[in-house]
C-alpha cells in the first residue's frame, strides 16, 4: 500500500548531503543523497554537499573521493561544495563564543569518570541517564583544576523543563521532553566541535531549509534544534527517512551482498536501475508503478509519500530492475554502456582494443539474455579467446555419439557449402537440415554450439556463428567432429 499522502515541499528547497567520509558510500547514504537532490531538482532548489569530517582519525580522503565518484557515477550533482568541516574550524569556534555569549552554554570541568558515575547512579535510581555539569563552581574550584591541568568540555545548557515538538514530513509530530536529554557537549577540551555542534551550526550558516537524514539521526535533532535556536535561527524542517533492512529484515549490512555503490556498478548494474531502486527504499509513487526513470522520479517524487516503515533492499530485486532496464536500451545505448563497463573491468586490457568493434556487433545476440553487465564474459567471452571446451559441456555431447556426429556432420557439410556466410543463410541451411533429420531442434543444435563455443551458456547458434566468422566457426567443427570420429566405435 502507498503511504498516505501528506504535507509536501513546494518551494524551492535549500537541502543538502552530509556525509562522513569514513568508508564507503553505501546504499543508505546513497539513497539519502538521492533523495536530497531530488527535492532540489523537484522544487527548484539547491543542492549542498558537505562533509562531516570532523573526525579527524576516521576520515579518509579516500573515502572522501570514493564518496565523489559515486555520486558522479549516479548522477547526483551538487550545486555548492563539498564544503569540509575540518576546514571550518573558525565557523564553529564564533558559535561556540555566541553560544557562551548567550549563556546556552557552559564549561563542564567533571570528568568522564564522574560522568559516567552520574549516569549509573541515575539508572540505579531508575531515572534516565542524562548528566547535567555544575554551574556553580566557585572561582577558587575553577583556579584549581586549571592548575591540576583539567580542561573543560562545553555543554550546552538544557532547560529540564523544556521540551522540542519535531513536526517530521515522515514522522509527524514527535515530542523530546528535555528531562530526557542531557547537558549533551558541543565542543571537547581541546575546543573542536562536536557533531552535533557542527551539524547545527552548518545547516544554520548554510541556510539549510530541509534536512532529509536516516531515521537513526532522529534523537539528535532536538539537540541540533536547541543550538540553532540559541544561536537566534530557525532550524530547517527535517524529514527522518526509514532504515533500510536486508532481505532477512536485519539491518542492511555487508553479510547482504553488494552494498556500496560502486560495488553495484561493479557488479553489473546500470546507474538507471541503481537509482531506480535506490528511490524505491521507502518512497513510492502509487501502488503499482515501480519503473522510473531519473526524469520521472524528479517530476514525481515528493516526500510525503516517504514510508514509515522500514525499506527492504533486495538485490533479486535490483536485478529485476536492471534486467528491465537493459531491455529498453537500443543496441547503440547498450553497447555504450557495455563497453564502458568491459573497459573498467580490464577487457580491453586481457583482448585488446580492437576486441570493441566485435563486442558491439554482438550486442543484439547478449542483449535479451542479459540481467547484469558482468555476465556478457560468460555469454560471449569464448569470442575472444582460443576454444576452451567445458568438460562438461562436453561430456553432454559424448553421451551419445551416434547422435552428436550425425548433429555436427550434417551440420559443418550444410555450413561449408553456403555461399554466403549471413546469418539468415546460415539460420536458412542450418533449420532446413533440422527438418530432415526430423529431430528436435535443441537436440540437433546443441552439439553445434558445444563445439563452437566450448559452452552450454553462450550466445545462440545463429548468432554465434555469425559473429564467429566462416573460417573459425568451421575449423572449431571439424575438430569436434574428429574428436567424436575417434570416438565412434559402431
Ligand atoms: N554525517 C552524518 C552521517 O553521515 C549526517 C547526518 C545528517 O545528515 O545530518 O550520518
Amino acid at each position: 500500500m502507498a503511504p498516505p499522502q501528506r504535507r509536501n515541499i513546494t518551494t524551492p528547497a535549500r537541502v543538502r548531503f552530509a556525509p562522513s567520509p569514513t568508508g564507503l558510500l553505501h546504499v543508505g547514504g546513497a539513497r539519502t543523497a538521492l533523495f536530497n537532490w531530488l527535492v532540489a531538482r523537484n522544487t527548484g532548489g539547491t543542492f549542498v554537499l558537505r562533509l562531516e569530517d570532523t573526525d579527524r582519525e576516521r576520515s579518509t580522503s579516500e573515502s572522501e573521493q570514493q564518496i565523489y565518484r559515486a555520486m558522479e557515477w549516479l548522477g547526483l550533482d551538487w550545486d555548492e561544495g563539498p564544503y569540509r568541516q575540518s576546514e571550518r574550524g573558525e565557523v564553529y569556534d564564533e558559535a561556540v563564543a555566541a553560544l557562551r555569549a548567550a549563556g546556552a552554554v557552559y564549561a563542564s570541568w567533571e570528568t568522564e569518570e564522574e560522568m559516567d558515575a552520574q549516569r549509573a547512579a541515575a539508572r540505579a535510581d531508575k531515572r534516565a541517564p542524562v548528566v547535567r555539569g555544575r554551574r556553580d563552581w566557585s572561582d577558587e574550584d575553577v583556579a584549581r583544576f586549571e592548575a591540576e591541568g583539567r580542561r573543560p568540555v562545553w555543554r550546552f545548557a538544557v532547560d529540564p523543563e523544556g521540551r522540542t515538538v519535531i513536526d517530521d514530513y515522515v514522522r509527524g509530530e514527535v515530542t523530546f521532553e528535555h528531562s530526557a536529554i542531557e547537558d549533551f557537549v558541543v565542543a571537547r577540551s581541546d575546543l573542536t566541535p562536536t557533531y552535533n555542534l557542527a551539524a547545527a551550526v552548518d545547516d544554520h550558516a548554510m541556510g539549510i531549509t530541509h534536512a532529509l537524514r536516516g531515521e537513526d539521526h532522529l534523537s539528535n535533532t532536538p539537540k541540533q534544534m536547541m543550538v540553532i535556536r540559541a544561536l537566534g535561527g530557525t532550524p530547517p524542517e527535517y524529514a527522518h527517512i526509514p532504515l533500510i533492512l536486508g532481505p532477512d529484515k536485519k539491518r542492511l549490512s555487508k553479510r547482504h551482498g553488494a552494498a556500496s555503490v560502486e560495488e553495484l556498478r561493479d557488479a553489473g548494474y546500470v546507474r538507471d536501475a541503481v537509482v531506480n531502486a535506490l528511490a524505491l527504499l521507502g518512497w513510492s509513487y502509487d501502488d503499482k508503478t515501480t519503473r522510473f526513470t531519473v526524469e520521472e522520479l524528479i517530476e514525481k517524487f515528493s516526500v510525503g509519500r516517504i514510508s514509515r516503515s522500514p525499506a527492504v533492499f533486495d538485490l533479486k530485486k535490483l536485478d529485476h530492475i536492471n534486467g528491465r532496464v537493459l531491455r529498453t536500451l537500443n543496441d547503440q545505448q547498450f553497447a555504450d554502456a557495455l563497453v564502458e563497463w568491459l573497459r573498467r573491468d580490464g577487457f580491453f586490457t586481457r583482448h585488446g582494443d580492437e576486441a570493441e568493434d566485435l563486442v558491439r556487433r554482438s550486442v543484439p545476440a547478449v542483449k535479451r539474455k542479459m540481467t547484469r553487465l558482468n555476465e556478457y564474459e560468460t555469454l560471449a567471452g569464448w569470442l575472444f579467446t582460443d576454444l576452451q571446451m567445458d568438460p562438461e559441456a562436453w561430456q553432454g555431447i559424448e553421451a551419445d555419439v551416434k547422435l552428436s556426429l550425425q548433429c555436427v556432420g550434417t551440420g559443418l557439410g550444410r555450413l561449408e557449402a553456403l555461399p554466403e556466410w549471413t546469418q539468415p543463410e546460415i539460420k536458412h541451411a542450418l533449420q532446413d537440415q533440422l527438418h530432415i533429420l526430423g529431430s528436435n531442434a535443441r537436440e540437433f543444435l546443441e552439439p553445434l554450439r558445444i563445439s563452437l563455443t566450448g559452452s552450454t551458456i553462450s550466445t545462440g547458434i545463429y548468432e554465434s556463428l555469425d559473429l564467429m566468422g566462416r573460417e573459425e566457426s568451421l575449423r572449431r567443427l571439424r575438430l569436434a567432429l574428429s574428436r567424436l570420429a575417434e570416438l565412434w566405435d559402431p
